[in-house]
């Protein structure tokens, strides 16, 4: 079908957080940015691209209502359980763009985490979060010809747009689109929420059957299109070894699958206006950098010496980071010279770990085990080098946002990782999950650091000018949503 010339494309994006209102992890920087850069690219004259996006997220009870300025909009209800339920719908505008924040009940908000403990819990929120946007729009009268949905939390509004769309003429029109930011969060546990939405099992040959009651591979089999964050973790997913047994399923879906890389966010994260920093600087202006590195060296109560390198990790502390093999690596180096600063939360074994590893070198590393988004600038604007060891990774911003602060990457060659570092250019990268292949690559760096300077000085100029600007990559979007419309 031809594209008209002026072709207004509505999309509700839809996402558990979104940064600046609340963020636990990557999906809040994309849930904030994305949206963004579509309507900058809109202002830049794409085509003909006329665009209407706005954004719901659940209201958190972190969410500050009055600093965003958040408005109550009115109420109106959902049938969960066979019974009248009533929404709560609270909106606000920033930067242009139209947000919609979507609460149960009072109740709900006095709950202060984005997550809660099990999927049962957190599936029930999110369940009636993504009913309660679909059903928004018809209180809106606004037909969005995208339902841009985002890992298993919103999955559920793909499945149920999927179900009611042939009878239901005001979403006769409407597209899904899922973004799979990690396949291995499939909302398994949260089977009673779905049924609590009348959101029946989907029967598919190459789906196994515990798969068939669990959000994200529902969502996956009737999404009309599907994007992985990177290219090749649009390939690994159709693999054993990352599919987790949808990968038959993600393979048949064939040219509905695509990768797009991840941007960020290069207002928020510039290193010339970043307030979080001691000295701001740019490529022209390194040697603030040092400064920053020296006040991290002064606050930590780590020797200070701008030639010793200086290290940070800034992670959630989850198994799929693989900040385990670095914490056993550097007992097996911890003669080299290097200082290093571990910036993260989450599971209380690798926070023991690190924390060992703090006690057992404790003129090298400061463990700091918390989320701390100011000292993460601090981090980005200090550090020398920053250690990605995932065992997998979608995307992964933490590089692209070290690159442009001119910390260089250390990473596994994975996923997002090895679409946006090239090794011995812009960072370095390591190829097994193993401790030798790290050390490896550890030495390497430290050779360029210390003794060949001009490539390091080098290195860091690359990185911080390679682009990871949103541009491109919302390109693709708006491309994808076009195609979309017009299927
Ligand atoms: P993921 O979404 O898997 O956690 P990403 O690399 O995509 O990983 O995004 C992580 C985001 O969270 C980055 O913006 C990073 O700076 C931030 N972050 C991670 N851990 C912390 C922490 N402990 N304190 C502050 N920010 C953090």
């Amino acid at each position: 079908m031809a594209i008209e010339k002026s072709d207004k494309l509505k999309v509700l994006f839809l996402a558990a957080e979104a940064d600046p209102f609340i963020k636990v992890g990557g999906l809040a920087d994309y849930a904030g940015s994305l949206p963004k850069a579509l309507m900058q690219l809109q202002r830049r004259s794409f085509g003909n691209l006329e665009l209407d996006i706005r954004i719901a997220i659940p209201f958190h009870g972190r969410i500050d209502r009055n600093k965003w300025g958040i408005k109550f909009l009115f109420d109106f209800p959902i049938i969960e359980k066979g019974k009248k339920t009533k929404v709560r719908v609270f909106s606000t505008i920033l930067g242009r763009l139209t947000f919609y924040f979507i609460s149960r009940q009072q109740r709900e908000r006095s709950l202060k985490s984005a997550y809660l403990e099990t999927n049962a819990k957190s599936g029930r929120k999110f369940a009636f979060f993504s009913i309660a946007s679909l059903e928004l729009l018809k209180c809106l009268n606004w037909k969005a010809d995208i339902i841009h949905a985002n890992d298993w939390h919103t999955a559920f509004a793909v499945i149920k747009l999927a179900q009611i769309r042939k009878n239901d003429p005001f979403f006769s029109k409407t597209k899904s689109l899922l973004t799979i930011h990690n396949l291995a969060y499939m909302g398994g546990g949260s089977e009673k929420s779905l049924a609590d939405f009348e959101l029946n099992p989907v029967y598919e040959a190459t789906l196994p059957s515990w798969a068939q009651k669990q959000p994200l591979p529902m969502a996956l089999v009737v999404a009309d299109g599907i994007v992985a964050v990177s290219p090749s973790y649009a390939q690994e997913i159709k693999t054993a070894e990352f599919g987790y047994g949808l990968e038959r399923l993600i393979k048949k879906r064939g040219n509905a699958v695509s990768g797009i890389l991840n941007g960020i966010d290069y207002e928020k994260w510039d290193p010339s206006a970043d307030m979080c920093l001691e000295r701001q600087y740019s490529i022209h202006s390194n040697d603030n950098r040092k400064f920053n590195k020296v006040y991290l060296q002064k606050y930590f109560h780590l020797p200070i010496d701008a030639r010793i390198p200086l290290i940070t990790i800034i992670s959630r502390l989850d198994h799929q980071k693989g900040i385990d093999l670095i914490v056993d690596g550097f007992k097996s180096i911890k003669k080299s010279v290097f200082q290093m600063i571990i910036l993260g939360s989450g599971n209380s074994d690798l926070e023991n770990k690190c924390q060992q590893l703090e006690i057992d070198i404790p003129d090298k590393v400061r463990a700091i085990l918390k989320f701390d988004p100011r000292l993460a600038d601090q981090l980005y604007g200090g550090a020398d080098l920053i250690l990605i060891p995932s065992r997998f990774e979608p995307c992964g911003l933490t590089q692209m946002i070290a690159m442009r602060y001119g910390c260089l990457p250390l990473a596994r060659s994975v996923g997002g990782l090895k679409d946006s570092i090239r090794s011995g250019f812009n960072g370095f990268l390591f190829e097994e999950f193993a401790i030798l292949d790290f050390i490896r690559a550890f030495r390497h760096f430290l050779v360029i650091f210390k003794k060949e300077k001009k490539t390091w000085a080098q290195m860091q100029q690359n990185a911080m000018r390679t682009d990871h600007s949103w541009e491109k990559s919302a390109r693709a979007y708006a491309r994808l949503y076009r195609k979309l419309k017009a299927d």
